[in-house]
């Protein structure tokens, strides 16, 4: 990867002006939609005729995405911003970057596989412009396999009953929010997170609305199951500790049934003597309890995982190089966040 800084006009390029909108879309191995992501978001963004820049993250792609985007960013150099990670580091650390690096009013963040249209981003302008500083969304006819929108259904309930953030359809990452709400989640030092619930925890006046999903046209999910079932658990443990508190509660509401339960068959041992009777119906409560002891075991390690990698306080993600046409901006990020950011000129 090349690394080379080649900006010529580096602290000599006239301070932009902040846009509007800045479209954040994460990138990963997403090289059979990014045609038609291009054509179809930068068509919306110039039909809306107000200024706008989109920042890509390229979250560690190995296939031809890079490519991709380095060819618009030499397309449309002044509305494009392209962020390449050393490796992947996952979609939230990516649009964590695309906040750090988006300089708009308001931020807008889109999936590349094109199952949020583009065309959509007027409509969360008009709500952040009725001063919305968070606008979330709710998908209509979510178009996905239905495990997916199952398992959706069931975190949804357990965050809605766990936590304070009262989001609809938290999955759907087409949202806009405003400067002062990405600030604040830049502020925010967490490893491990989900964004549209962090953000909605700095918001003052959230709103919600509907949008189109559509299906995945092209190339597949990036979320295996396990990857799937780490999201969610980043979206409980980061907000509540809710689940530990329960499973204590659990813990002590069982010891007690459990200390009743010793003293009957006491009793009955004493009243009838050895019983073989009932055998197969304690293996069976005691493997549900045996399951139950492991299965909060694993809760407590994923709090505990999750404070060990926020201890160690190593980068949430490394950037190998940052394409634009102006330079002062990237490269003061990056000096702020202590990170190495190499810096490439749009006509290198
Ligand atoms: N993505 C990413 N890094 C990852 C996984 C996904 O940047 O490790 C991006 C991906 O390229 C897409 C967005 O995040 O732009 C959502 O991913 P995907 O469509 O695979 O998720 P799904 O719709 O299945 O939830
Ligand atoms: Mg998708």
């Amino acid at each position: 990867m090349q690394t080379t800084p080649g900006d010529s006009s580096r602290g000599t390029a006239p301070a932009k002006t902040r846009p509007e909108v800045s479209v954040v879309v994460p990138v990963f191995n997403e090289e059979a939609s990014l045609p038609t992501l291009f054509a179809r978001l930068y068509g919306a963004l110039d039909r809306l005729g107000t200024s706008y820049e989109c920042v890509f993250i390229d979250d560690g792609s190995r296939d031809r995405s890079v490519a991709l985007l380095r060819a618009q960013q030499q397309a449309r150099p002044a509305e494009t911003r392209v962020v390449l990670f050393q490796r992947n580091f996952g979609q939230h650390a990516a649009i964590l970057a695309g906040f750090e690096f988006a300089t708009g009013d308001v931020v807008v963040t889109l999936d590349a596989d094109l199952q949020n249209p583009p065309e959509e981003i007027p409509r969360l302008l008009e709500a952040a412009r009725a001063g919305h500083d968070y606008v979330g969304t709710v998908r209509r006819g979510r178009k996905d396999h239905w495990a997916r929108k199952w398992m959706s259904k069931a975190i949804n309930i357990v965050r809605d009953r766990t936590t304070q953030i009262r989001i609809t359809d938290q999955g759907c990452m087409l949202r806009a929010y405003s400067r002062a709400v990405v600030e604040a989640v830049n502020a925010s030092p967490e490893v491990n997170t989900f964004i549209p619930a962090l953000a909605y925890l700095y918001a003052r006046e959230p709103a919600e609305i509907e949008v189109a999903h559509e299906p995945r046209r092209a190339g597949e999910s990036k979320y295996s199951l396990y990857k799937l079932i780490r999201l969610n658990f980043d979206l409980i443990t980061g907000f509540t500790a809710v689940p530990l508190q329960l499973f204590s509660m659990l813990g002590m509401g069982i010891s007690a049934i459990a200390g009743v339960f010793v003293v009957y068959l006491a009793v009955r041992r004493l009243i009838h003597g050895p019983e073989v009777q009932g055998v197969f119906t304690l293996f069976g409560i005691d493997f549900f309890l045996v399951g139950l002891a492991l299965f909060g075991i694993g809760l407590i390690g994923e709090y505990v995982g999750r404070i060990y990698e926020q201890v160690r306080g190593r980068p949430r993600y490394m950037i190998a190089a940052v394409l634009d046409s102006t330079g002062a901006r990237a490269t003061e990020l990056a000096r702020q966040s202590g990170r190495e950011a190499a810096r490439e000129a749009s006509d290198v």
